[in-house]
């Protein structure tokens, strides 16, 4: 599955140049032309990021990023604000709207893709195509590969995404319906339950290299990735 961009942005020379730069790095992109439209694509698929244009037709990026800050279900939602050049007032509004970072326009496609990178980094590092560590477990996204003391171990498609989402947010407790939205996507109708019977098959599949410990139930609230004991 592959992490989903949303542009919006209503220049289509600026549209075409992040369309480009998102989709020779394998990134999914969907694009709208003002703020009403990504509301729209919003409310249809909850997105990984948004690369938001500061000026649109309808409302400026920032209302909206504003809007998106102000609602459970996009909080979280990272967000690159592109701006125009030198408008240094715009920068600092829009990191205090809860931007994630912003591109000065004109920028290059590898400027924007690098910051795209650091930006998953910091805030959904599953998302970063970058190997995740945790002790002597090792997840590599680029060969889809799970390792424990450099010995593989071989899982589902379903197992193996939620070990990276519990990896990369190592420590975190997560309740089952969160589990649900970070690993299956929101929007998704599964029942909880199945929650359990993949945590199930995950700590079956560690278990063949000793570290089924890592996965750990905390009563009353859900599952986390720890090394130390349960609680
Ligand atoms: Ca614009």
């Amino acid at each position: 599955m592959s992490v989903k961009i949303l542009v919006v942005e209503d220049e289509p020379a600026i549209q075409e140049l992040l369309r480009f730069a998102c989709a020779t790095n394998g990134f999914a992109v969907r694009v709208a032309e003002s703020a009403r439209g990504a509301q729209h694509a919003i409310r249809e698929a909850l997105p990984d990021l948004v690369l938001l244009d500061w000026m649109l037709p309808d409302r400026s990026g920032v209302e909206l990023l504003r809007e998106l800050r102000g609602s459970d279900r996009t909080r979280h939602l990272p967000v690159i604000m592109l701006t125009a050049k030198g408008a240094e007032s715009d920068r600092v509004s829009g990191l205090d709207a809860g931007a994630d970072d912003y591109v000065v326009k004109p920028f290059s496609p590898r400027e924007l893709v690098a910051r795209i990178r650091a930006v998953f980094r910091r805030r959904a590092p599953d998302k970063s195509g970058e190997p995740i560590r945790y002790g002597a477990l090792l997840i590599d996204p680029a060969r889809h590969e799970v390792r424990f003391e450099d010995r593989p171990v071989k899982m589902g498609m379903a197992e193996y995404k939620l070990l990276k989402f519990l990896a990369s947010h190592a420590e975190r407790v997560f309740s089952r319906s969160q589990l649900l939205d970070g690993v299956w996507g929101d929007h998704v109708f599964i029942d909880e339950r199945t929650v359990d019977v993949h945590v199930l098959r995950l700590r079956k599949a560690l278990a063949t290299v000793g570290a089924q410990h890592l996965i750990q139930t905390v009563r009353g609230l859900g599952y986390r990735l720890a090394a130390g004991p349960s609680s």
